[in-house]
């Protein structure tokens, strides 16, 4: 079973107590994993960000960027307040680029990045944040 990061997890800490830990990388660091060598179980996975320009639709990560975070130039003028926060420039255009939020339903595994919180497969009806 994954970790849930809002859960408490001491008992499933202490269920590997003394335990080979591992972080692995996946696909050319695409995504990273924290794993159990001793009980080969997953217990983290990560996938790394990909980030979306809201001016043309160019997709990548925050490494194909020049300008990111509180590198992005006029960074106040350009966010409003209460607008999440930009993850960079984008090198096309020079819009804002956001990273995308994805969810995956742990029970079936629908990756759906439209916010809600819920899985959105109709055959599924698990709430993601129970
Ligand atoms: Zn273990
Ligand atoms: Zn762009
Ligand atoms: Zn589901």
């Amino acid at each position: 079973m994954a970790f849930n990061l809002r859960a408490n997890l001491y008992p499933q800490l202490l269920a590997h107590r003394g335990h080979m830990i591992e972080c692995v990388e996946y696909g050319d660091g695409v995504n990273m994993a924290l794993e159990c060598m001793t009980c080969s179980t997953v217990l983290m996975t990560q996938d790394k960000p990909e980030v979306r320009c809201q001016g043309c639709d160019w997709t990548g990560t925050e490494e194909d960027m020049e300008h990111v975070g509180a590198n992005i130039p006029d960074l106040g003028q350009r966010v409003m307040p209460g607008e999440p926060m930009p993850a960079g420039e984008c090198p096309e255009c020079g819009a804002l680029a956001h990273v995308i939020e994805r969810w995956t339903c742990p029970d079936c595994g629908l990756v759906w990045e439209d916010g809600t919180h819920a899985c959105t497969s109709p055959d599924c009806h698990r709430d993601a944040d129970a």
